[in-house]
């Protein structure tokens, strides 16, 4: 048998050596591309392109762009669809398989958890290593190195003890700072930090949290210390602490789901970025397309005050396990057990200001799904972009938006981690991170009712070359989703 194999071998050896040479670069030709997508109007927001041409894919990289036919192993026909750079989601909590089989079907081919971030980054990056469908990567979180350092209860992913409500001690502050400065040194893209859920960190340590993503040129990507409309305590004030924070350390300032900060003060926010910005600053933001937030119950989101300060009540409040709206009763008992609500907050007015501007990336802030009626957001946010706000309601052109969802968050990100130069653009050489879909039809079908749907108009998602997505379903079997992560060093 294996005589017999050695043999035919070496007859084909022999017989491909024997092929005229002509014969042979056509055979190689043929071969040129693992996947042709064939006929897409192609679009990238790098370059402006905006026309009907073919894309080779070898390698796993994008290696032509081309109005001439290209031939290759398989082909995609994307006649009447859109081929995009694959969607960089900077704000994604549920970092799990189901998360990323979601993220997949709306476009997402890397998904980032920068605002909380881990206390471990090697850890986590070593649990995902060869097992994701699309790329993945995390920042080095306050919050969660706050809870270990000051010994809040471990587990979840937000404080309720000393990390929310106590000062740190100066012996406190250097271990916090050393635990921060060894996560960059593990590669995390950015900081994580949510002051809104450790009040009991004082201006000052924040101040020094940003002087070590400043020594990395690492952005930190904060949920400010208010998110509400009562004087003193407003989303505006809180911006400024940051901003200060970012004045006066050199870090880039990157401030999270600017919407369920700012309510309905949220063009203010907005224009403190954008004037921060022309006045020199490295500052951006992001938010998600709903009238909702979603938090844990028994965070300090929730401390006295919060009707007030978020103009909402107890109705407005729905608790993700069962969908149910709280009351006064509910709402205590809830509290005391702890667990995921959705808090609707939001003025469509400021999801709709913010999603049209075009300094504001859009990021999904999905959560694990911990609950039948967690929110739609991390199912379906960029799907809901294109469909909602950008065919149906048309607050905002397709190729702007497109540049909010991959050219952007890709530049946040690449001057720390140079992995991001290759992605969030059609062009050769970049990594073949493709979504494929039909402008005509692209929808969101998660809601606050039924929000473990899949998007639709989405058939094809390429990751690194790889289709995850054909004809609208998931592909059995891939895994290459790759850890997006900064350089390591000693
Ligand atoms: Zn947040």
């Amino acid at each position: 048998m294996h005589s017999n194999v050695a043999k035919a071998a070496l007859v084909l050896l022999v017989s491909m050596a024997a092929f005229p040479s002509t014969l042979r670069v056509r055979a190689a030709a043929d071969e040129a591309y693992d996947i042709a997508i064939l006929n897409g109007r192609v679009m990238d927001p790098d370059s402006g392109l905006d026309a009907i041409r073919n894309v080779g894919v070898r390698a796993g990289k994008i290696a032509a762009i081309s109005a001439t036919p290209l031939s290759a192993k398989s082909t995609i026909d994307a006649k009447g669809l859109v081929v995009a750079p694959g969607f960089i989601d900077l704000h994604e909590h549920g970092q799990e398989p189901r998360n990323y089989e979601f993220q997949a079907h709306d476009g997402v081919t890397t998904s980032l958890e920068l605002e909380a971030g881990t206390d471990d980054v090697d850890r986590w990056y070593a649990a995902r290593e060869g097992k994701a469908l699309i790329n993945f990567g995390v920042s080095i979180g306050h919050i969660p190195v706050r809870m270990k350092v000051l010994g809040d209860p471990q587990g979840g992913l937000l404080p309720t003890g000393p990390a929310s409500y106590r000062a740190a001690t100066t012996e406190e502050l250097a271990r916090m700072t050393a635990a921060m400065d060894n996560g960059f040194r593990q590669g995390a893209l950015a900081e994580g930090m949510g002051i809104n859920y450790t009040p009991g960190a004082t201006h000052w340590e924040i101040v020094e949290m940003f002087k070590v993503a400043a020594r990395y040129g690492a952005s930190v990507h904060v949920h400010l210390r208010y998110g509400g409309l009562k004087e003193p305590n407003t989303g505006l004030a809180a911006l400024e602490e940051v901003l200060a924070a970012a004045a006066a350390t050199g870090a880039p300032l990157h401030v999270v789901h600017i919407t369920s900060m700012g309510l309905k003060y949220t063009p203010q926010l907005i224009a403190m970025v954008k004037g921060a910005q022309e006045h020199g600053l490295d500052v951006t933001t992001e938010c998600y397309p709903y009238t909702a937030g979603s938090t844990a119950l028994q965070s300090a989101i929730f401390d006295p005050g919060w009707q007030e300060n978020m103009d909402i009540t107890y109705k407005d409040i729905q608790w993700a396990a069962t969908g149910e709206r709280l009351t006064a009763e509910t709402f205590a008992k809830f509290r005391k057990e702890g667990g995921i609500v959705v808090i609707h907050s939001i003025p469509e007015e400021a999801a709709r200001t913010a999603v049209a501007n075009p300094i504001v990336m859009i990021a999904s802030d999905g959560m694990p799904i911990t609950g039948a009626k967690v929110h739609p957001r991390g199912q379906a946010t960029f799907s809901r972009v294109l469909g909602h706000y950008v065919r149906d309601e048309k607050v905002l052109d397709l190729m702007t938006a497109l540049r909010k969802m991959t050219l952007m968050p890709a530049q946040r990100l690449e001057k720390r981690a140079s992995v991001f130069k290759g992605k969030g653009r059609i062009r050769v050489g970049a990594d073949a991170d493709i979504t494929i879909f039909d402008p005509a039809r692209v929808i969101d079908k998660a809601t606050f009712d039924d929000p473990l749907q899949y998007s639709d108009g989405i058939p094809f998602v390429l990751v690194n070359g790889v289709v995850v997505v054909k004809d609208s379903q998931l592909v059995d079997g891939v895994r290459p989703g790759r850890a997006a992560r900064a350089p390591l060093a000693n």
